[in-house]
């Protein structure tokens, strides 16, 4: 029998994404006693890997990268204890169809000119793409006003961008960082990532992989709770909640049974909070927050896992140009005792791609994929699956932020979660464990047991130091 303290207070926090598993453990490190609810069989929502049956291997849902500012992910992920398990590299190489290849990634010179030598020399871009590209970073030194409510497309035909750098550049990697089309993406949304992937320093633009499936990544968090008196319950599916006043606790409804908590975290995706909303004691502000739901909008991303019976490239990873499939990981580098001669391929922001026939969708991506790489034409495809995440991410169109709540509910005790709440960041990783933080913290004010677990953002480097960002949290 395990004696219970009273005078530790409980949360249930629904939802075991990023954004659950960042506020789960942060509060049990500060010493609350947490019940992460979880509909699925598996931890880590849309960043996650299970086995395919299809292909009887463990795959990610899609390969996730973050990136050297992504401060909040990565402090979850040393919370947990992970954080060496992601490999970090600076260098990019965009290839033609062809084959031509442009190496990109930093030099010795400060931010924001550390990427600079690379392109100037890259073979991708002519010079009007070139002087284009220059122009649009000199215009992104200064800080976006925050409140503008243009779109990406619409500024960049302002600052006369050259078909080069709409469509090597702004079209692929911005677009699919963004997951969007770029009339479809606010400004100040992509000046946020401008800055921080290619300008703020060499460090905060380098991309990091994890080298195990994702769900491994998560794989001690069950004991991470439990060794702190808390627990994870899979396979829960969530249906309602109320609130007793008098007893000040909550009672989360599951199909499987019931919880009670002093506290309660929400760490959903918009969809499924937009369900449980009419399941949620009707208190004043529950309208506003449908109809702010109302307005999130899902882009997809596709991924084609490949499996070869041999090498088909030397690189771990590239981007495509010109092409449907966008970015080439070579996973069987890219993880630890992954073997074989496994690429995975991702298509950004497609709908196109997303509504095409299984068939099809392969057949594309093989042929495109030949065009890079041409070893691939005489390689045997040995098996094959094809992920399409039609619900992959929220937009961030021009006007977007005043449809994204703040942690702060409309109920007493009871906090908001995930990566669509407003953190300033697009629908990613970092603004999942962001949200999270925020979440515990906000509880943590509310329990009079304040914590700090929200990692400020790294600080501009080198000339960046002058044209610091207004909305950084430092
Ligand atoms: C294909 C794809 C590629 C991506 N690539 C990248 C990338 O490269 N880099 C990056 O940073 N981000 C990427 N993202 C975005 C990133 O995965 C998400 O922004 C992030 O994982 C969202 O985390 P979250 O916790 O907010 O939501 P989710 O991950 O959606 O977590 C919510 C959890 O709640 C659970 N849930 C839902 N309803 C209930 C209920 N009623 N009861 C109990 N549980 C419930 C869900 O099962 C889920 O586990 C990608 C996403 C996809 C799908």
């Amino acid at each position: 029998m395990t004696l219970q303290n009273n005078d530790v207070k409980s949360v249930t926090v629904v939802g075991a994404g990023v954004a659950g598993l960042a506020a789960a453990c942060a509060l049990a490190e500060a010493g609350f006693r947490v019940q992460l609810v979880e509909r699925r069989g598996y931890l880590g929502g849309r960043a996650s890997s299970y086995l395919h049956p299809g292909v009887n291997e463990v795959i990610d849902n899609c390969q996730h990268v973050l990136f050297g500012c992504c401060t909040n992910l990565m402090g979850f992920y040393r919370r947990v204890g992970v954080a060496e398990q992601i490999h970090w590299t600076s260098d990019m190489t965009m290839i033609e169809p062809g084959g031509r290849r442009s190496p990109l990634g930093p030099s010795w010179l400060p931010a924001p000119l550390h990427g600079l030598p690379k392109l100037l020399t890259a073979p991708a871009f002519n010079l009007a793409d070139k002087l284009s590209l220059a122009r649009a970073f000199s215009a992104l030194m200064r800080p976006v006003d925050a409140a503008s409510t243009e779109s990406l497309g619409a500024w960049l035909r302002r600052h006369k961008q050259s078909e080069g750098a709409l469509n090597r550049f702004w079209r692929l990697v911005i677009a699919s960082a963004l997951n969007a089309e770029i009339d479809q993406i606010a400004l100040p949304y992509a000046a946020k990532v401008i800055r921080e992937l290619f300008m703020n320093s060499a460090f905060a633009g380098s991309m990091g992989m994890s080298r195990v499936p994702l769900s491994q990544l998560y794989a001690g968090v069950t004991s991470f709770l439990g060794e702190r008196g808390g627990s994870a319950h899979l396979n829960t599916h969530v249906e309602g909640a109320a609130w007793d006043e008098g007893a000040a606790q909550w009672t989360v409804y599951t199909r499987t049974g019931e919880l009670t908590s002093d506290f309660v975290i929400l760490a959903l995706p918009f969809e499924a909070a937009q369900k449980l909303l009419p399941h949620l004691p009707a208190e004043q502000g529950r309208e506003k927050l449908a109809r702010q739901i109302e307005r999130h909008e899902h882009w997809p991303i596709c991924s084609v896992h490949l499996w070869f019976d041999r090498d088909i490239t030397d690189l771990e990873h590239a981007v495509l140009l010109d092409r449907e499939i966008h970015w080439m990981y070579n996973q069987s580098r890219l993880q630890t005792g992954r073997g074989g001669h496994y690429i995975e391929l991702v298509v950004s922001a497609t709908r196109a791609f997303a509504a095409l026939p299984r068939e099809a969708a392969i057949r594309q991506a093989l042929d495109e994929l030949a065009e890079f790489f041409p070893l691939a034409k005489e390689a045997k495809l040995e098996k094959v699956a094809l992920i399409k995440e039609v619900r992959a991410t929220f937009g961030v169109p021009p006007g977007i932020d005043s449809a994204r709540p703040t942690a702060v509910s409309p109920w007493p005790n009871c906090f908001l979660a995930g990566d669509w709440v407003q953190t300033g960041w697009p629908s990613t990783m970092e603004s999942a464990a962001r949200s999270g933080h925020l979440a515990a913290e906000a509880l943590g004010m509310e329990a009079e047991e304040p914590l700090k677990c929200f990692e400020p953002d790294l600080k501009p480097q080198g000339l960046m130091r002058l044209f610091p960002s207004p909305d950084a949290w430092y």
